[in-house]
């Protein structure tokens, strides 16, 4: 990656507008991120890592980079509980892509992943409730289209193309209000 500027895989996916400003807000962290995989990718943090595989930045303190990734993007921790959470999609502690991070308490973490985990497949899902991780699941594969996310997932096709349409949970997934079909 020679510059800040993330490539379209040709899929019409745009980055929401939060992140493209926190990717220009910071390009020195950015830098020591390797965003090669575009934009539903783990972004790996190129940096030292703690011996818990999360990836470590300075300048002050020492921080986690997930968290520093989820304050460029996402502001400060609401509160003092909240830690940088990985969505369920993530495959690395060392990711900083934005997508796959957000504010949650650790008892909401465990939540989510216990829900997600004991969610009902087959005939009994179309009364799979959505999570927020779920919902950053269905945003992260929105590119295989809504019929096979939803059998993938073990959700009915309707909640899903809800999700990647932008009808509901925007302020989760940063789908455009103009993805909103008329
Ligand atoms: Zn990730």
């Amino acid at each position: 990656m020679s510059d800040i500027g993330l490539r379209n895989r040709g899929s019409g996916v745009r980055i929401p507008l939060a992140a493209q400003e926190c990717l220009e807000k910071a390009p020195g962290f950015w830098s020591r991120v390797d965003r090669g995989g575009g934009p539903d990718a783990c972004w790996p943090w190129l940096g030292p890592v703690d011996k818990d595989g999360y990836g470590l930045c300075s300048g002050g303190p020492t921080t986690r980079a997930s968290r520093m990734a989820c304050i460029l993007a996402h502001g400060d921790p609401p509160s003092d509980e909240m830690q940088a959470c990985h969505a369920l999609t993530c495959t690395t502690r060392k990711c900083c892509n934005p997508r796959h991070l957000r504010w949650d308490t650790v008892a909401g973490n465990h939540a989510d992943i216990a829900a997600a985990g004991t969610r009902p497949c087959g005939t009994g899902h179309y009364k799979a409730k959505l999570t927020e991780q779920l919902v950053l699941a269905i945003w992260a594969r929105r590119a295989d289209g809504p019929t096979k996310v939803a059998n993938d997932l073990g959700l009915s096709r309707a909640a899903v193309r809800h999700v990647i349409d932008g009808k509901n949970w925007r302020h989760v997934t940063g789908a455009p209000a103009s993805a909103v079909s008329p």
